[in-house]
């Protein structure tokens, strides 16, 4: 059996904004909501209690902020102060769709990529992504007609009927959509983790924006922690999982957990269409860094971390075949568009690699003890553009 973990005892209190409609539908139409909200208090208050700060967290799912759609892909955390100027809580937003839109998005698109039978067809025909991602933009947009007639229930029906989506899909991609909720849910809270808010040194914007890259670094080590750290070295476990040694596990867990960081750059592809009103990117903007450079820094500090403490459990061979794994969707990624090359060549541009350094001084001047390990990387990426110069 895995140790369990310490529990946490604490006077506050939790709540959860569902809109009620969700509640009228069947199971998996309300299983996206349920399970985000489980991954953010199951994350959070243990690392708000680790900070002393209070483990009081309002998820709100009802909220349609007035700068986005109720369908815009985008989440974030705030802070709330007493009148004693000290923190009482922590606030979560997302629009009220996205839940069930990131999970249309996985049943539609990202569970057949992350598979390995069904990344066959994206690997004779890398096309087939885009074919696939436009099935789940018009299975959103009946959603979204729906909901503007008349509400939240029959836009999700209105969605799931159009995709076909049905009680079997839950099955088979409710872990997958677990893994893009876990990490979307662990940067948010990683954000209040790092004092982002709290501390009584305010960021400056373009710390901010580093904060982002401290954010995705701080949500890739918990993800380590959780899917490959954590696997245990027992017979039982291995049963479960259809496995043979512990090897074979820790190399199942690695492959599946790299994977879902490339399900989330297709969430993040999808967003940065969203924003530009059509064409996919990943290119940074005022508030957020390139989207290739977060997607390579997440992996880099992953792969690093399996690669330094599992090194005595894979094999060489094993290890072979988690490369030629991400390098097999990585060009799929790349030749469907979905990894635009013009990204990809501006994330190592001077403002990108600046964003890298000073997250660098962020992880030291905060004392982020989680990160020390990944230190060098960021400073030289800094150093990369200066050398070029
Ligand atoms: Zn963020």
């Amino acid at each position: 059996m895995k140790a369990r973990r310490i529990p946490v005892d604490t006077a506050h209190t939790s709540t959860v904004t569902f809109p009620s409609g969700i509640f009228s539908l069947e199971r998996d139409e309300t299983f996206p909501y349920e399970r985000f909200a489980y991954n953010l208090l199951d994350v959070g208050v243990e690392a708000l209690h680790e900070k002393n700060l209070p483990e009081s967290l309002t998820i709100d799912f009802a909220q349609i902020p007035s700068n986005a759609s109720p369908w815009t892909i985008n989440s974030s955390i705030l802070i709330q102060f007493g009148t004693t100027g000290l923190p009482t809580a922590f606030r979560f937003h997302t629009p009220e769709l996205v839940p069930s839109i990131l999970y249309q998005l996985v049943v539609t698109v990202i569970s057949d990529f992350l598979d390995e039978k069904g990344f066959d067809k994206f690997r004779r025909r890398p096309g087939i992504l885009e074919e696939t991602l436009q099935r789940f933009v018009h299975g959103a947009d009946a959603g979204i007609r729906a909901y503007r007639e008349r509400g939240i229930g029959h836009a999700i029906r209105a969605s799931y009927n159009h995709l076909g989506l049905t009680m079997s899909q839950l099955k088979e991609c409710g872990l997958d959509y677990d893994l893009i909720a876990k990490q979307i849910a662990y940067h948010e809270i990683a954000h209040a983790y790092v004092e982002q808010m709290t501390s009584q040194l305010r960021p400056t914007q373009s710390e901010r924006r580093s904060f982002e890259l401290v954010a995705d670094l701080v949500a890739t080590q918990w993800m380590y922690q959780k899917m490959i750290a954590n696997t245990p070295d027992t017979s039982e476990y291995r049963r479960v999982a259809g496995l043979n040694s512990y090897a074979e596990t820790i190399l199942a867990n690695t492959v599946r957990t790299l994977r879902a960081q490339q399900g989330l750059l297709i969430v993040m592809a999808l967003a940065g269409a969203q924003r530009s009103q059509g064409s996919v990117t990943l290119a940074g903007g005022k508030t957020h860094p390139s989207g290739v450079q977060r997607f390579l820094l997440q992996h880099t500090h992953l792969y690093t971390l399996i690669r330094s403490n599992f090194s005595t459990v894979l094999s060489q061979n094993q290890f072979d075949q988690v490369d030629a794994d991400w390098d097999e969707r990585v060009e799929v990624l790349i030749r469907s568009g979905l990894l635009p090359v013009r990204d990809i060549q501006t994330a190592l541009d001077e403002t990108e690699c600046e964003t890298a350094g000073l997250a660098a001084e962020l992880v030291e001047k905060r004392n982020i003890k989680e990160l020390k390990g990944i230190l060098p990387l960021l400073r030289s990426i800094r150093n990369y553009k200066k050398q070029e110069q």
